[in-house]
């Protein structure tokens, strides 16, 4: 067997690039999944990995689940992801940020990256001095459709979510809908806002409990012990903190009848799609209903629009969930599986 060629998450990359650079320590991996419907889009994620080989797999999965985000949501973009890999103690100079930049630029527009998990504005604002290659930027630097993706990602979540809601339960609103958001991070924050604005009943977890607690605060939520979260008794379980928590095991302990939510690569295998279905359990792949920060960071870097295309493209995020679960329901295989295949015909891989 080969070292990568014949792993089933290579599925056919363009490229896998690996960076070091001594000075600054950087260690990164860039994946670049396809460029069929435009450059590699998709951001970088700072993490630390017990092994090389999981920084590895992560940024396989992240970046072929870009070519499928950014081609569902019909952005003419291809899909990349970079990871950058974190000492124990998470150590992130500007330096080695600067230094990351300098690497997406010698792939010459081909990667264009943006912020995921440990990535912050201020990084992406390092980045750019060292390439245009860039997005996420704050409003001062980018123009209208700047800033944090993080927002845009949770109404698009918003909109999915309700979307699932009226297909399982018959209902137009939120109103003593209760929902179950795993995380309190940005985007979760975000969607927990949203939902009890319109009247949702909500557990929230999140590791850092002052998090938990602010956003408790503010949105009159129930907090539950991390463990618990995906557990809970609950209409909608939202997945807002990090990938492959839907695994035999977990499904098998789910106590609701949606999941719907922003984290990427929730499914650990991909038949977890199927035990979801057997469960009846609806499902929003997520890397359709989590598209709203790449809408907005695409709209950024192409320049091709502002606000009202923004919110256009987010608007559309529903429409797509339903032709999956419609052509789900018809064809007899799990959404997650219709959503892939949908994909792959999009970026010429049918
Ligand atoms: P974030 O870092 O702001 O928030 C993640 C939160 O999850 C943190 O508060 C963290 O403490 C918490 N967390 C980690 N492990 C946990 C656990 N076991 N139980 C409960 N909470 C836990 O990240 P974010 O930007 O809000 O993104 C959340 C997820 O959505 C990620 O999977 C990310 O890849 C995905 N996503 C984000 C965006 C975006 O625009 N930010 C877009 C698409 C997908």
């Amino acid at each position: 067997m080969s070292i990568l060629w014949d792993r089933p998450n290579f599925d056919n990359h363009e490229a896998v690039h690996f960076v070091t650079d001594e000075v600054t320590g950087l260690r990164a991996i860039i994946a670049m999944h396809s460029t069929h419907l435009g450059p590699a889009a998709g951001g970088t994620r700072f993490w630390h990995y017990a092994k090389d080989e999981d920084a590895l797999m992560d940024a396989l999965r992240l970046s072929r689940g870009m070519s499928y985000k950014n081609a569902m949501a019909g952005l003419p973009l291809g899909g990349g992801k970079a990871v950058i890999l974190a000492d124990e103690a998470r150590t992130k100079t500007p330096e080695m940020v600067a230094a990351f930049g300098r690497a997406v630029n010698r792939l010459g527009g081909n990667y264009v990256t943006a912020e995921d998990v440990g990535m912050s504005v201020a990084d992406m604002i390092t980045i750019s001095g060292e390439t245009k290659f860039v997005a996420g930027l704050p409003v001062e630097q980018a123009g209208e459709v700047g800033g944090d993706p993080g927002p845009h990602t949770a109404s698009g979540v918003f909109l999915g979510l309700k979307a699932a809601v009226r297909r399982k339960l018959g209902k137009d609103n939120l109103d003593g809908v209760h929902v179950a958001i795993q995380g309190a991070g940005s985007v979760a924050s975000h969607l927990a806002r949203h939902c009890a604005e319109e009247g949702a009943r909500l557990s929230i977890a999140d590791i850092a409990t002052d998090r938990v607690e602010a956003l408790a605060a503010d949105t009159g939520a129930t907090i539950v012990d991390p463990a618990d979260i995906l557990f809970v008794e609950a209409d909608v379980v939202s997945p807002c903190a990090l990938g492959a928590i839907l695994s035999e095991q977990s499904i098998a302990r789910l106590n609701t009848g949606i999941i719907a939510g922003a984290a990427n690569n929730q499914l650990a295998r991909p038949e977890d799609g199927q035990r979801l279905a057997a469960r009846d359990i609806l499902y929003a792949p997520d890397y359709v209903i989590n598209a709203g920060g790449i809408i907005n960071v695409s709209t950024e870097y192409l320049d091709d629009g502002g606000h009202d295309l923004v919110k256009q493209r987010i608007d559309a995020i529903p429409g797509r969930l339903d032709q999956i679960w419609d052509e789900s329901d018809n064809s007899g295989r799990d959404p997650a599986a219709v959503a892939d295949a949908m994909a792959q015909a999009l970026i010429g891989r049918a």
